[in-house]
């Protein structure tokens, strides 16, 4: 086994995530190979350090310090594999970056994940959540994950079937810290429909004709959509929607519907997904601010830190929020962010 990267010492994350909150790391290194990340544990473990895989933290709030050893995700590398006339295996390392992939498919003609461009992060990441936006989800072309398995210390390469991908959901948010991400394995297609059923999407191509679009002209109409609605953490920091859909069965959509008829939901299988956002927006929350923190006033479901805040500030407005939505519609909203460290996350 080779030795693995020196260990870095108090390390600012205020950098490291996309709500741009202060915290830092008490070890921190950067991960380039399967070989240092197997080294890099078997030294977390020889101290016994709690360890945190670090990908472009725009999917965390850090509400204080890490004390124990973040690995910042920097395996690289992208790659064909089994190409033929019309569809090809792309092979992407954990670190690189998911919106650069995506534009790198689509340019070269490939379709199946141009509805998922400008979503920030890494591509190791992108399962932990089944990244999804516009009609499409990242286990519509998932072939596999390959990962560290460290309750064994095995390798193994999941098939998409055994992610247990739901909404927003995997196998890794329920066994968290069990699987280290370090490449994963997508079937793009160039003959693939294209998705443009999503209001935003179709409003867009509205009256242009669609039948010559390709990959990368749909990825073009999602960022030119995004830029408009979403706020780009670089400038106004923030972590996306802030929490999920909530999905309630048919009854109770059946009651609120008729106590609030202008409710948007989306009925699926004894179940509707409901709009977070519509809800938070109905209890007056779009646009508010305290000296910190706040809610942007385009996208209710985006929560942000505007002057200096704390992961701490973020989270206690977000449990305002949740209250109130739960006081007036009975729904529990759910965060999506992870919270770390976990004990500090909302209703714990
Ligand atoms: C402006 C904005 C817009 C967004 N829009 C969307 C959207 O449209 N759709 C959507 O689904 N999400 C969206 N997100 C959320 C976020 O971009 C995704 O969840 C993204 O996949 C997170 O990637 P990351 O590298 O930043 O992960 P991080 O925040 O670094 O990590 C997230 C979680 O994954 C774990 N993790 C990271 N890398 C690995 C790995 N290699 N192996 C194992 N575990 C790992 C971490 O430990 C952590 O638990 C948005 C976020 C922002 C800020």
């Amino acid at each position: 086994m080779s030795l693995p990267p020196a260990l870095e010492e108090h390390v600012s994350l205020a950098a490291m995530n996309s709500l741009a909150v202060p915290a830092s790391a008490r070890w921190f290194a950067e991960v380039t190979s399967g070989q240092e990340l197997e080294s890099l544990l078997e030294v977390a473990e020889q101290r016994d350090l709690a360890t945190l895989i670090l990908g472009g933290g725009s999917n965390l709030v850090f509400a204080g310090d890490f004390d124990g050893l973040v690995l910042h995700m920097g395996i690289t590398g992208r790659c064909w594999e089994h190409v033929d006339g019309d569809s090809a295996i792309l092979v992407l390392g954990a670190g690189e970056n998911w919106h650069e992939s995506v534009l790198y498919a689509a340019s070269a003609g490939y379709r199946g994940i141009e509805n998922l461009a400008l979503i920030p992060g890494t591509v190791g990441a992108a399962p932990v959540q089944n990244i999804g936006a516009y009609g499409v989800e990242l286990k519509d072309t998932l072939v596999s994950v390959t990962a560290l398995d460290r309750k064994t210390g095995e390798w193994v390469v999941l098939a998409n079937e055994d992610c247990g991908f739901g909404y927003r959901d995997s196998l890794f948010k329920h066994q968290p810290g069990r699987y280290v991400i370090t490449e994963l394995r997508l079937r793009l297609c160039r003959s693939r429909e294209l998705t443009l059923g999503y209001a935003d999407l179709a409003n867009y191509f509205d009256g242009a004709g669609t039948s010559n679009l390709k990959a990368l002209d749909v990825a073009q109409a999602v960022m030119a959509v995004r830029r408009r609605k979403l706020p780009d953490p670089e400038q106004i920091p923030n972590a996306g929607s802030f929490f999920k859909n909530p999905i309630v069965d048919r009854k109770v959509w059946g009651e609120l519907k008729l106590a609030y008829p202008d409710m948007p939901g989306y009925p699926g299988n004894g179940t509707a997904k409901l709009a977070a956002a519509w809800l938070i927006d109905q209890c007056g929350w779009k646009g508010f601010r305290n000296d910190r923190v706040g809610v942007h006033n385009r996208q209710a479901l985006v929560l942000i830190n505007h002057s200096g805040g704390s992961g701490s500030d973020v989270l206690a407005l977000a449990e305002r929020i949740r209250q109130d939505v739960l006081a007036r519609f009975g729904v529990a909203l759910e965060m999506e962010p992870g919270v770390i460290p976990p004990d500090r996350a909302l209703g714990r």
